[in-house]
């Protein structure tokens, strides 16, 4: 009769970790061949095996012995930790059967039984710190030159590849770890998460989460994986998480601009996302977005608090991005996106602004004409801080886009009709860019002919005969769109600039989230002693004759 292999992978040690084919093979088999300590793993599955026993670096012999074994006819099964494709012994398998002549149809049969690896296990047991390009690179150079080991290790960390290390230390082995770090350290910050796991799913489990500057202040042992996090790795709530993209746009309020809900995995602001309909059941799955917070500040609180609380005395987290840039090797390019225009009430560009706007677009950005007085710039940059300047320089005003209140003025009659600008000033400066549950814009025109429509924005101020008209929550979009309703006549000059400050940040603390303003109104019924007003219902006109 002829002979089995069974390489087997059993996972991480753990009973419920082992697949069902992988028990099945250890019952099946007649002789098992193992490491001292993976046979007493599985002892639990073992009936009346004969055992056959090495230690830990007699792979090859060990080997050896399984093919001979096999070749008299038996079953036998091979065991490994994790997965036996990886470091294991199912490629010392072959080469043994390789260097006998062996092949597939004559020669004695091969199964390979897949297991849980450890880069998996012990990933489950920090959170998902891999989710992005990973790889894995053993620290041991028992059998590889130590050259190319570190060959690996730099170009792993250039490219910001998650890294989970295998082997790490061993009682001679020390030095690995350390120039590991070393070469990291180039490309990585300092605060990279990092998790230690010893023994997953093993009696003497240890999780501990670290980061790469402080990794080896702890014990790493040769039942350690050490996984190391990518450029956007952060922590949450004491787990790492890698998002599944790099970090999308950004635009002047934040160096990294979360997305709100409701536009996460879509296409369009995160192009690995899958399509959107296989998305709109796993939305809710993603609660980080109700967090205003960057992956970087969660993490440096996270860390913060992690390390006060084991009385590390905590050091100044040193800037990812400052880390980053320094080396100069991963750069990590975003689009940053912001609206430009002239001014507040001037409308009228320069040549010279029209040209350094198209110079810095290039062909990788692009500039699109909106309905709202500004050209929105979309640029990939990796220093978004040089292109703000330039732009500031030629005499550009810049303003976030998005969620955020926007002040839309007139051109006051090529501001000739300039007695109400230093008003509209003093609410630009105080309002304008704050963060509001839906965008918000703020029309503000110097006349009562309102040629540039502010009663047909959210807030509309209006300024007739020394005082100032006021108009809130026009319907700006839709089939249902309405003007604002006019609340107020004659506001008194010292006045309009506290009120309207005090009706967008009360919009901005109470609405919620993706609530439009006129919504907000409707809800609240009431701001600023102002009440709301049902908009009468429309009339459907009977289509007599066919269209
Ligand atoms: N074939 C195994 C790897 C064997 S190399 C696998 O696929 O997982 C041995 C190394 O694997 C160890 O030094 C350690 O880094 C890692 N390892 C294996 N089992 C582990 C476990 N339960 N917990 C943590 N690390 C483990």
């Amino acid at each position: 009769m002829k002979g089995k292999l069974l390489v087997i992978g059993f996972g991480p040690g753990s009973f419920e970790h082992i697949t069902k084919r992988a028990r099945e093979a250890i019952q099946e088999s007649d002789v098992i061949i193992g490491y001292n300590t993976y046979v007493d793993l599985i002892r639990d599955l073992l009936t009346n095996q004969e055992i056959v026993r090495t230690g830990m670096t007699e792979e090859v012999s060990r080997a050896q012995e399984a093919v001979k074994q096999a070749e008299t006819g038996k079953k036998v099964a091979v065991i490994s930790s994790g997965d036996a494709g990886v470091y294991g012994m199912a490629g010392l398998i072959y080469e043994v059967l390789i260097e006998k002549g062996w092949n597939e149809t004559e020669g004695v049969e091969v199964e390979i039984i897949p297991g849980i690896s450890a880069i998996n296990s012990c990933a489950s047991l920090l959170g998902a710190p891999i989710m992005h390009d990973a790889c894995t690179i053993s620290l041991s150079d028992h059998l590889t030159p130590w050259e190319l080991i570190e060959k690996r290790i730099d170009a792993a960390g250039s490219s910001d590849f998650v890294i989970a290390l295998y082997n790490p230390r061993s009682g001679r082995r020390t030095r690995q770890i350390i120039e590991a770090q070393n070469i990291l350290l180039k490309y990585r910050s300092p605060d990279t998460p990092v998790g230690l796991v010893k023994s997953a799913y093993r009696e003497r489990e240890f999780v501990q989460i670290t980061t790469l500057e402080k990794m080896l202040e702890f014990d790493i042992g040769m039942l350690t994986t050490v996984i190391i996090g990518n450029s956007t790795t952060f922590l949450y709530d004491g787990k790492i998480i890698t998002p599944r993209g790099y970090q999308r746009k950004y635009t002047l309020d934040r160096d990294e601009q979360q997305l709100k809900l409701h536009e996460r995995l879509k296409k369009e602001n995160e192009p690995w996302s899958l399509t959107e309909k296989e998305n709109e059941s796993s939305l809710i799955q993603s609660s980080l977005e109700n967090h205003r917070t960057t992956p970087l500040t969660i993490a440096t609180e996270a860390l913060r608090t992690l390390q006060q609380k084991q009385g590390i005395e905590t050091t100044p987290i040193k800037n990812k991005e400052d880390a980053i840039v320094e080396n100069a090797v991963f750069k990590q390019e975003s689009i940053l996106e912001l609206a430009v225009s002239p001014g507040i009430a001037n409308k009228k560009m320069t040549a010279q602004q029209m040209k350094l706007i198209a110079d810095i677009a290039g062909d990788k950005g692009d500039i699109e004409y909106t309905p709202h007085h500004q050209l929105i710039l979309r640029v990939p940059t990796s220093n978004p801080n040089e292109v703000t300047q330039q732009l500031q320089n030629e005499g550009l005003l810049l303003a976030p886009i998005g969620d955020v209140a926007q002040v839309k003025a007139c051109d006051f009659c090529d501001e000739e009709k300039d007695e109400s600008i230093p008003y509209v000033k003093e609410i630009h400066k105080r309002i304008d860019g704050i963060k509001t549950p839906k965008e918000l814009k703020i029309g503000f025109n110097g006349c009562a002919m309102t040629c540039y429509g502010a009663v047909k924005e959210d807030i509309g101020i209006v300024f007739r005969k020394g005082k100032f008209d006021l108009f809130l929550g026009a319907k700006t979009v839709g089939r249902t769109a309405h003007a604002a309703q006019p609340v107020a006549e004659g506001i008194e000059k010292e006045k309009i600039v506290d009120l309207v400050e005090r009706i967008v940040k009360g919009y901005a603390n109470d609405g919620f989230p993706n609530e439009r303003f006129h919504k907000y109104f409707k809800r609240v019924k009431e701001i600023e002693g102002f009440t709301y007003r049902d908009v009468p219902v429309l009339v459907t006109e009977q289509v007599i004759c066919g269209d």
